[in-house]
């Protein structure tokens, strides 16, 4: 079954073109990385699917309902979740306050309750630091918040805007080992990332975006293996 489906989005800040005929799709279970440079138009493509920023042109269709002109409220309220770039928590409200901003909308107490619960299974960290202001608190722990932020709506499908952006590298592949974990339970996922070793290591497959426009799409066993891939993104 097709969660998501991206149909030719173009999409426009003033007059520049940041989406050029983007297509896209996710299936259910599938972990997809998009991957890309600074400024290629990885958090664009983010803001698109949640509505932040509205496409020109194109369609964007999630669990059969086109979505392309619901406002970004109500694609949260049918199971879109996202954690955007640079975490962006509530720096004045405690961790369990942001965790319950998080689901603002749900008004069945039982069910915030059982969400937090889980939360805090998941993020033990989380737990222990339950009344600790969200702006003391660590890079690491403030994405581990983020991430548990987006799932206290039970999404069907999480967005992950660059998970590794200011990240020392053992906090960026604990984050990451956890989204794993979470999509193995069945949580669909779609991550953008710079860091294409990371990205691809987790991801079963990738889109290269250059420029606003996907270059190459594949498995990432195979992406890993393209010589192309390994020289622009992989390094040596
Ligand atoms: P990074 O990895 O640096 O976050 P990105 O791949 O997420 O980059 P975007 O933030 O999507 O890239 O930006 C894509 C293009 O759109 C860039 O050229 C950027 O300068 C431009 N852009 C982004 N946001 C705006 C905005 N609010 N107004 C005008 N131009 C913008």
């Amino acid at each position: 079954m097709t969660v998501l489906e991206l149909n030719n989005i173009n999409a426009f800040y003033g007059q520049s073109q940041a989406l050029h005929d983007i297509s896209i799709e996710v299936q259910a279970g599938e972990f997809v990385t998009i991957l890309g440079a600074n400024g290629a138009g990885k958090s664009t493509i983010m803001k698109t699917i949640m509505g932040l920023v509205k496409a020109k042109s194109g369609g964007i269709v999630f669990n059969g309902q086109d979505i392309t002109d619901l406002p970004p409220w109500e694609r949260a309220g049918i199971g879109v979740g996202y954690v955007p770039e640079g975490r962006r928590v509530f720096p004045d409200l405690t961790v369990e306050e942001n965790l319950k901003m998080g689901a603002y909308r749900v008004q069945d107490n039982r069910r915030i309750a059982n969400n937090l619960d889980k939360s805090y299974e998941l993020f033990p960290r989380l737990k222990e630091r339950r009344s600790q202001l969200a702006k003391t608190m660590s890079g690491g722990e403030q994405q581990m918040l983020a991430i548990a932020r987006a799932l206290m709506l039970n999404p069907k499908l999480l967005l992950i805007d660059e998970i590794s952006m200011g990240l020392m590298p053992i906090l960026v592949n604990h984050s990451l080992s956890i989204v794993k974990r979470l999509n193995s339970e069945g949580l669909t996922v779609l991550m953008v990332e710079q860091n294409a070793n990371k990205a691809l290591k987790v991801a079963d497959r990738g889109y290269i975006l250059k420029t606003g426009k996907i270059t190459m799409h594949d498995s990432s066993e195979n992406l890993r293996n393209n010589s192309e891939v390994v020289k622009a993104y992989l390094g040596e």
